[in-house]
């Protein structure tokens, strides 16, 4: 059985035009309350705060300013909490909400803050769901992007894997929209600069993060032993495979000592 930080971006969870994917949402959960029902333990870091908030307000756009990204992500933040509330519910499973800043795990007290909730929600069999605190996550003080604050947390929650859900199948050879015969890499063994040069050959659409974060993500992860496997999050029944140690999007290997 296996503690798992699964990641999952806007370009999942909602359309491109703004509305929450309730297929994509819907079948995620399902997933994750059968793996949970098989006895391994789910920390979901979500983003679409911001998305969701847009399409409840009615905005014709995603806000440019950090007050309007704020604002959205505030209203957003309980349509999301709403939904997995809901849907986690008909599994019988209860989610709880914590919303982190990069200053919240830099600094020991407040981490060990952190660190304390998460063990007890797991212990409680609760499922934590993790968001930036974008009302607070100014530019200095922010995780920046949910890839990097997913790995983050596999490492502080000492995880066994971090699973990060995209809107491709994996990290490709090359960047798709130029080259339709670019590949998934099935594994990468060792993080160096031609994987990350990949990084900046494919970017989500609605999200902060596009490839780079995930690299990114990826190499946080790995030096902490814990291997990342990036899949399409359209297909979240592949996390399946990925426990059987099947096959499925790309693998980063965590580095054993
Ligand atoms: N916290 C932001 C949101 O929920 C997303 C950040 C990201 O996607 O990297 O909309």
């Amino acid at each position: 059985m296996s503690r798992i930080v699964v990641k999952v971006g806007t370009s999942t969870l909602a359309h491109p035009g703004g509305g929450m994917n309730i297929r994509h949402v819907e079948n995620l959960v399902k997933v994750l309350c059968d793996l949970k029902n098989a006895g391994n333990e789910i920390i979901l870091v979500s983003s679409g705060a911001i998305g969701m908030g847009v399409g409840k307000l009615g905005l014709s756009a995603r806000p440019d300013d950090m007050p309007g990204k704020q604002a959205a992500a505030a209203v957003g933040q309980c349509e999301l909490m709403y939904t997995y509330d809901r849907l986690f519910g008909e599994y019988n499973h209860t989610v709880a909400q914590i919303l982190l800043t990069g200053d919240d795990l830099d600094r020991d007290d407040r981490r060990l803050n952190f660190e304390n909730t998460l063990f007890r929600l797991l212990e409680y069999g609760a499922i934590p769901v993790l968001n930036e605190n974008d009302t607070m996550a100014t530019a200095e003080i922010s995780v920046g992007d949910n890839d990097t604050l997913g790995a983050r947390v596999a490492v502080y929650g000492k995880a066994d894997l971090l699973i990060v859900l995209s809107d491709i199948d994996g990290l490709l050879t090359d960047d798709p929209h130029k080259n339709p015969d670019a590949k998934v890499i099935p594994l990468v063994a060792e993080i160096d600069d031609s994987i990350r040069k990949l990084g900046g050959a494919s970017h989500g659409r609605q999200g902060t993060g596009g490839m780079a974060t995930k690299i990114h993500a990826a190499e946080i992860a790995v030096n902490n032993g814990i291997d990342m496997v990036i899949l399409n999050g359209a297909k979240p029944q592949l996390m399946y495979d990925v426990l059987e140690g099947k096959q499925a999007g790309t693998r980063f290997a965590g580095k054993r000592t």
